[in-house]
């Protein structure tokens, strides 16, 4: 299908009601088979993969693309791209960065992503630290790096894009995946950009890296779905000490992979806004693992979960501030906790004890509040556990 054709299909959704819209979200040589994995060959054919098309532009000396085809670009080097993602208010474009080692011999196809959270900076060094080591000459199969996917929100270091064509809206990215190229906000669409002109289409298995957000500390872990082979053996080949073995939304972009048959899961590394170097080289090692299990890279396995000592819970407990006032932790980041074991204590300007707060099961601390103040209804702490909770525990939602 020609891009006019694709263009007239957009005009004419354009005139239809809002919850069509959905429906022609995606122009249908976009679309994957059903059940097929996107761009994988299924009896000899190869399906669902799209044309690579170059705009036309240079940005500062790299090819912009609003739609790529990893098999069109020359293998046995590293190809330094822009993606052409929404567009703005002026009428240009949040361009994001991608990075495809393209091995010299063919292989899996590895798609690493960050910046879906724009608060999330060691996510970002992650990937660009793994994409340092590889040689596509050495390689088979194809790693590309997505960096920077929800522009707006990373040039403000904020976790949500804000957007202002209806006023001044905060959306979180990772609740709008698959996204809609056609949808009403511009994180619903840079998602169906991203999704269906770059990752899906190039995508055999998916990493999909995060730390903690602004204000709440991160251990060293994995949030995945134990239950896909897959997934468990990516997750079990990174020397972390925590899994959350849960599937968590339907709306974040590994769920989004894993619907389109894509494995796929979200490593979390760490503290947001600044680069945790002491816990990059776990995600790292990790990384590189995987992709030599895969056999896209050469060498011997490194640490895995097992040297890390790893739990692996289903549930993650909270703890919420009841009072406002100045939080002091008696507990740190992995500490293993029991039931009733005092966590924190709260006092007002006055130094006058407000609350104390203790734990509702036995687990290991995944995350805990950075900010020193809290407000009532606030998350103080992510509890991991393996066991059933006290009465009046609550499992972590939004
Ligand atoms: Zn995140």
């Amino acid at each position: 299908m020609s891009l006019n054709r694709h263009r007239c299909l957009r005009l004419q959704s354009l005139l239809i009601a809002p919850w069509a819209l959905a429906v022609l979200a995606m122009a249908p040589e976009l679309v994957s088979a059903a059940g097929s994995p996107a761009g994988v060959k299924a009896g000899g054919v190869k399906v669902g993969g799209v044309k690579t098309i170059f705009t036309g532009d240079v940005i500062n000396g790299k090819k912009v693309v609003s739609s790529l085809n990893t098999d069109d670009l020359e293998p046995g080097r590293k190809h330094l791209l822009y993606f052409q993602g929404v567009q703005m208010a002026t009428g240009q474009y949040w361009y994001v960065s991608v990075i495809v080692a393209k091995g010299i011999r063919p292989g899996k196809r590895f798609t690493l992503t960050s910046g879906v959270h724009g608060d999330e900076m060691s996510s970002v060094h992650t990937v660009q630290t793994i994409m340092g080591r590889l040689k596509p000459a050495e390689m088979t199969g194809t790693v590309m790096a997505v960096l920077d996917i929800a522009r707006p929100a990373v040039e403000s270091m904020q976790r949500r894009w804000p957007s202002m064509g209806r006023g001044l809206e905060l959306t979180d990215m990772n609740r709008e995946w698959p996204g809609n190229e056609q949808g009403l906000g511009a994180a619903s669409r840079q998602a169906g950009l991203v999704f269906n002109r770059l990752l899906r289409p190039n995508t055999d298995l998916a990493i999909d890296f995060h730390t903690g957000t602004t204000g709440i500390d991160a251990a060293a872990f994995h949030i995945g779905d134990m239950g896909i082979p897959e997934v468990k053996t990516m997750m079990m080949l990174y020397p972390v000490p925590l899994i959350w073995d849960n599937p968590v939304y339907p709306s974040v972009l590994h769920n989004a992979f894993i619907k389109a048959g894509i494995p796929c899961f979200t490593p979390e590394i760490g503290p947001a806004r600044r680069l945790d170097l002491d816990m990059i080289p776990l995600f790292v090692e990790g990384t590189l693992n995987v992709l030599k299990h895969y056999g896209v890279i050469p060498g011997p396995i490194g640490r895995t979960a097992v040297d890390a000592n790893v739990l692996i819970g289903k549930n993650v407990y909270t703890v919420v501030s009841s009072q406002g006032g100045f939080i002091e932790w008696l507990v740190k980041i992995t500490d293993n906790v029991s039931v009733g074991q005092k966590l924190a204590i709260q006092r007002n300007a006055f130094g006058e004890v407000l609350a104390e707060y203790t734990s509702p099961v036995q687990g290991r601390i995944s995350a805990l509040r950075s900010d020193a103040t809290s407000e009532p209804g606030n998350v103080l702490v992510f509890i991991l556990s393996t066991s059933a909770p006290a009465s009046g525990a609550v499992t972590y939602g939004e």
